[in-house]
């Protein structure tokens, strides 16, 4: 069952949602302020996140810029006033997911929270990730942080491969074998060659280390 993080600092209503929460099913973990928010949305294994705007510490406006901006794509539902029109504004700019006025029915929360992680669900077929990086592979586009890179198809395939099998050493045979889909009889530098080439355009460039040599057998992409 997916674990639902609420930042609130009134609480009562973030005893109420807990409450009613586990009682749907889900597993709840509560953040007090923005501080405390963002660190357990970016550290736990949060699937969504429920996040009031007026928070101490910081904002929930904040803490969802800064989520985004550390690469997250987790959902988050915010929380605003009644009719405070900016705050919905403001916090779907910051890259909020979905919003809802307090005071508001249990259910329809439901119906939303419910809404969000199924359109994560289809997300993660075609979104593959490691730390800042993302490819989606309907519109084949791969992103740093916010930064679009250029990959060749070639490039994209073999960046594909080794992020779906993220954090397992895959061997060059294995890669020509299934991003270039003919046995290229032996000859594995080409997969090197490829290797080299983004390692031009995403390690190099954003001083990073996402494609890992595997000594003697391949290579690897780790979650950072
Ligand atoms: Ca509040």
């Amino acid at each position: 069952m997916a674990k639902i993080l609420i930042v609130e600092d009134e609480r009562k209503i973030a005893r109420f949602v807990e409450l009613e929460l586990k009682h749907e099913g889900y597993e709840v973990a509560i953040a007090g302020d923005g501080q405390t928010g963002l660190d357990l949305a970016m550290s736990e294994d949060i699937d969504l996140v429920i996040l009031d705007v007026m928070l101490p510490v910081f904002s929930g406006i904040e803490v969802c810029k800064r989520i985004r901006e550390a690469g997250s794509d987790i959902p988050i539902i915010m929380l605003t006033a009644k009719d405070d029109v900016m705050d919905k504004v403001t916090g779907l700019d910051n890259g909020a997911d979905d919003y809802m006025t307090k005071p508001f029915a249990i259910e329809e929360l439901f119906a939303r929270i419910r809404v969000a992680l199924n359109r994560c669900k289809d997300k993660e077929k075609t979104m593959l990730t490691a730390g800042k990086l993302r490819l989606d592979c309907k519109k084949y586009e791969v992103y740093y942080g916010e930064e679009l890179i250029a990959l060749t198809k070639k490039e994209f395939q073999l960046m594909q491969y080794l992020l779906m099998h993220k954090n397992e050493a895959v061997s060059r045979e294995e890669l020509l074998n299934n991003v270039w889909e003919y046995d290229y009889l032996g000859d594995t530098n080409v997969v090197d060659v490829y290797i080299r080439y983004i390692r031009q355009k995403i390690d190099a460039k954003y001083n990073v280390k996402i494609v890992n040599t595997v000594r003697g057998v391949g290579y690897i992409i780790k979650d950072e």
